[in-house]
């Protein structure tokens, strides 16, 4: 059955049942969103024309809203709690159902055993019975329930569900084995799915795949409107927690920010002032989404001390025409060093609060500069106060970007075949592809005769040997092209690095998340011995590289250019 795009989301409200405070906040968003939503799928069916979209039959299992997984959100959502994820699911909930797919969607765990048909009153159900979804979309709480609840078809039926996982997993604590063995502990790893089934809110490491949410988005005339109307010296800080007011040097910053703005607030609070908020700092109290959104239409400046570390409010406060500015973490944060991070099944080194602004976005609408440093804080308002900046959103954070990579991923990622031909291995005679003229990277063959039905199509393949200490995910990004984790068996063979002219004493094959890699001191060249491991993520000064890079769209870092 062919997919028709649907603009009228009311069937979905009704979907989502209803009771819970994390559920009124998520539908009043989607209602609020739903002509961008039609208009995005609009222009989405006409970029597509006649492509083929195949309807599949999706279940949604929200298993952090589940009382079972103890539901610390909901009761969270009117006093300054995480709010992001809410977000997330409300935005994906809505983009699967306006592509037109079958939709189910369960907040309970008795819900989830009757759509999974699941015999009441049973743990766990002994056979293998047919699971009536192509797709399931859950969560690290909903993983481990389906994995207790579905007996032996959750093995079968892996491959199907997709994990909506904020921070993102990297492949070498996916790997239960490898894990375990090298001391990759963390509370949420050790699933051995494909890491690519893990969806993420920001594009972390694109051994994972970039989900993400969408902000409101303004017409010209609203941008212009907005434009006329910001008051120069108002700044919104970022943050509805008191807690995030007890930074280091709270008094200095303030104080500075002081001298030449008015200063905003979101904080919650129940009756009185948080002791931690300052007097002079005008606080609004936690305000519902849209007049969070006209507060920003009039700041100038949306600032951040650190905490919330990469949520929504940065994008939202920048697309309606804000400059962010945030610190610089140096050294940087990560699972090693910070508590937030400590048990999250990743490595991943956070250079500032939100990186993503940071590096997607930049000057002048995003500022980083290093807080110890007064003075280049303080020189950094006043120069904020004179920059004239226009609201700014990423395409992939509108309506119509993340419908668009919703789409690609339905219809090209399937984790449920087996890995085929495309594991050369150590012994395969020639890899598809050449030396490139300068001589710095391979390229594509154009007559390789091995041309896979593979997504992304393999011809966009850029192959570069890092620097000794560089990971893939930077040295792809280095010359303008992200990685590919599907395309590292195309480079898994003693033939590529003999394109590449790396001259290799020997070659050996283990399981280590860095390979394919070239260890200098004894020219020694390693191949991956277990496909589950190829990781964008992780570097070791011992090692180079081999490292699959590819183009992208722009604005859309997900799909490369021959992806749709
Ligand atoms: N938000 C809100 N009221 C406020 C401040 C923020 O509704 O007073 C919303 C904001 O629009 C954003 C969401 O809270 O979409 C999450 O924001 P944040 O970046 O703080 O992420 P979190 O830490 O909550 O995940």
């Amino acid at each position: 059955v062919q997919a028709v795009f649907r603009s009228n989301l009311s069937h979905l409200l009704d979907l989502m049942g209803s009771g819970k405070e994390s559920l009124i906040f998520m539908k009043k968003r989607t209602k609020r969103l739903t002509a961008q939503w039609a208009l995005a799928a609009q222009r989405l069916a006409q970029k597509l024309g006649a492509t083929r979209r195949d309807q599949k039959q999706i279940l949604v299992h929200i298993g952090f809203l589940t009382e079972e997984s103890g539901d610390v959100f909901s009761p969270r959502v009117l006093k300054g709690g995480p709010l992001g994820e809410m977000v997330q699911w409300a935005d994906i909930l809505a983009a699967l159902y306006v592509l037109g797919h079958g939709l189910r969607v369960t907040v309970s765990l008795k819900e989830l055993q009757s759509n999974l048909g699941v015999p009441p009153g049973r743990g766990s159900c002994p056979l293998t019975m047919p699971l009536p979804f192509d797709l399931i979309y859950t969560d690290y709480h909903g993983l481990q329930q389906m994995k207790q609840h579905m007996g032996l078809s959750f093995k079968k039926y892996r491959c199907r569900i997709r994990v909506i996982d904020t921070f993102g997993t990297e492949p070498a604590y996916n790997h239960e084995e490898y894990a375990t063995l090298h001391g990759y502990r963390t509370n949420w790893g050790y699933w051995n799915l494909n890491p690519k089934q893990f969806m993420t809110m920001f594009p972390h490491t694109p051994d994972n795949s970039f989900m993400g949410f969408v902000s409101e988005e303004l017409n010209e005339t609203e941008k212009q409107l907005i434009k006329g109307g910001k008051a120069s010296n108002m700044a919104v800080v970022y943050g509805k927690e008191a807690s995030i007011w007890k930074f280091q040097g709270k008094e200095k910053f303030l104080g500075i920010l002081n001298k030449y703005m008015e200063i905003h607030g979101t904080v919650y609070y129940e009756s009185q002032r948080p002791p931690e908020v300052p007097a002079f700092v005008k606080n609004h109290g936690l305000l519902p989404q849209p007049e969070f959104q006209q507060l920003l239409r009039k700041a100038k400046l949306f600032i951040g001390f650190g905490f919330p570390y990469e949520g929504p409010a940065p994008l939202e406060a920048i697309a309606n025409g804000c400059i962010f500015l945030q610190s610089r973490f140096s050294p940087p944060h990560s699972s090693l060093n910070h508590e937030f991070f400590r048990g999250k099944p990743t490595s991943r080194e956070v250079f500032s609060q939100h990186p993503y602004a940071e590096n997607f976005i930049g000057k002048p609408h995003v500022w980083t500069v290093d807080y110890n440093n007064s003075e280049e804080f303080e020189a950094a308002i006043k120069a904020i106060m004179r920059t004239q900046v226009d609201p700014y959103l990423p395409y992939e954070y509108t309506c119509e970007g993340m419908l668009e990579r919703i789409h690609a991923y339905i219809q090209h990622q399937d984790f449920c075949v087996a890995p085929g031909p495309a594991l050369p291995g150590a012994h395969t005679p020639q890899s598809p592809f050449v030396l490139a003229p300068n001589a710095t990277h391979l390229e594509w063959a154009q007559n390789a005769s091995l041309a896979p039905a593979a997504w992304p199509p393999a011809h966009s393949l850029r192959a570069w040997l890092a620097t000794p200490g560089r990971a893939c995910t930077d040295t792809c990004l280095d010359h303008g092209l992200i990685c590919e984790p599907s395309f590292f068996p195309f480079l898994n063979s003693q033939d590529a690095f003999l394109k590449l002219q790396v001259p290799c004493d020997s070659t050996e094959s283990e399981m280590n998340h860095l390979y394919p890699a070239f260890a200098q001191p004894g020219q020694e060249c390693y191949l991956q011995k277990d496909p589950l491991l190829f990781s964008c993520a992780g570097s070791n000064t011992k090692y180079r590289r081999l490292c699959p890079c590819r183009d992208f769209r722009k604005g859309q870092v997900a799909l490369c250019q021959g992806c749709l």
